[in-house]
């Protein structure tokens, strides 16, 4: 079968590939395709084991917090209650979104995928299920929620009991089942499910789709100099529309957002009736007076320098596509920068969870705080960026160089 790599947009010829073989592309390193014993039924396995253990981690206790004779228990569904409840909506929503209902929509849309109906559907409705599941995917942020209740039980240890309960443990085996899930979907071996790949001829391998007029349809990646994919019927494009204005603007409008994000405090300690009101850095600088090294780092890294490498690193690939010297190295650099996107969500979460905990009154309460919402947005926004960014237009210009 000849396939087109999506970062090079060069022609490879993968042949049949064996049991558990993967395909890499030889100009770019980028993954082709990969082929697993028993997909289906893995797939089908791991997608009813993630949406057991989602539904069995969302009432009964998730955590619990006790401090001075005083306790506070949470389940993941109270959290979602009271902070759309008392503080607000659109942090509700986006937690619910992200823990909940994007898991929820991946596994039912898997198992329609395996089902004998996925064969039988017409392109036009099969089509809007492959996309759907393209654009909630990289959304995944289950594991770094994970994470961020690690970081949040360091950061509560030193002054309060902590106790995990059931919810937490159903959580920590939904979240293994779902990344798992999320490795073993191909966009390619589900097409062919659907619909057969066929191939325009004459193709020559090792040159790029572009340079025979071939478009590589963006949904199911079939090739075609047709206006309309003749396999699914979307829209193609020799490249995403517009690649790199919509890059720059959505880095631009991070990097605006990057200044409130950082300047407004995200959240606010109620300690003995006693205010304190902390921003992503004075943080940083608490955690690391008081001995949490490691949190410190982290939030450290995730929170502050993978945004500003993020931004940088994007504005060097868009300056890298028009004077195209190194394609291979920017190639790896758009890889690294579309796997980390998430990471920055860390802090986010934290501040969900420890609102979501800490509410035991006068005593000890944490409000969460506006620049939490523009940190969000900010991150949010960089993952459009990369999203929109198409790193076929850095090998572009190598072939009128050669
Ligand atoms: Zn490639
Ligand atoms: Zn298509």
């Amino acid at each position: 079968m000849i396939v087109a790599c999506k970062h090079c947009d060069k022609l490879i010829n993968v042949g049949q590939l064996g049991l558990q073989q993967r395909a890499i592309c030889p100009v770019c390193h980028a993954h082709l395709l990969n082929c697993k014993s028993e997909q289906q039924q893995w797939l089908n396995a791991f997608s009813i084991a993630s949406l057991l253990f989602l539904f069995s981690s969302l009432y009964p206790p998730f955590i619990s917090f006790s401090q001075r004779g005083l306790s506070q228990q949470m389940s993941l569904w109270d959290a979602v209650i009271l902070l759309s409840e008392k503080y607000s909506t659109a942090l509700a929503l986006m937690f619910i979104f992200t823990i909940l209902i994007m898991p929820l929509v991946v596994c039912f849309l898997v198992l329609i995928t395996n089902s004998t109906l996925w064969s039988r559907l017409n392109p036009h409705n099969a089509r809007w299920i492959a996309k759907a599941l393209s654009y909630i995917m990289p959304l995944n942020l289950a594991d770094i929620f994970l994470v961020a209740v690690l970081v949040s039980t360091f950061k509560l240890m030193s002054y309060a009991e902590l106790s995990m309960g059931y919810g937490f443990w159903a959580y920590v085996l939904f979240v293994f089942c779902f990344v798992e899930l999320l490795t073993l979907i191909d966009a390619s071996t589900l097409w062919q499910r659907q619909q057969k790949q066929f191939e325009p001829k004459p193709l020559l391998c090792g040159q790029s789709a572009l340079s025979q007029s071939l478009k590589q349809c963006g949904v199911c990646g079939q090739l075609t100099s047709q206006s309309h994919c003749p396999r699914c019927y979307a829209k193609t494009f020799f490249r995403k529309p517009h690649t790199t204005s919509r890059a720059f603007a959505w880095m631009l409008t991070s990097l605006v957002l990057m200044v409130p994000a950082n300047m407004l405090p995200i959240m606010n300690t109620i300690n003995l009736g006693q205010n304190t009101f902390a921003t992503i850095f004075s943080g940083i600088v608490i955690m690391w007076q008081d001995g949490s090294y490691p949190i410190a780092i982290i939030i450290f890294v995730a929170s502050i320098c993978i945004p500003l490498f993020k931004a940088g690193a994007l504005f060097y690939l868009l300056f890298e596509a028009q004077m195209c010297k190194n394609p291979k190295r920017a190639s790896q650099l758009y890889r690294w920068l579309e796997w980390m996107g998430k990471w920055s969500m860390i802090d986010v979460f934290v501040v969900i969870i420890l609102v979501s905990l800490v509410q035991l009154g006068s005593v000890l309460t944490v409000e969460p705080q506006i620049g939490i919402v523009f940190f969000a947005t900010m991150v949010l926004c960089q993952m459009m960026a990369v999203h929109s960014f198409d790193p076929r237009i850095l090998w572009d210009k190598l072939k009128t160089n050669e």
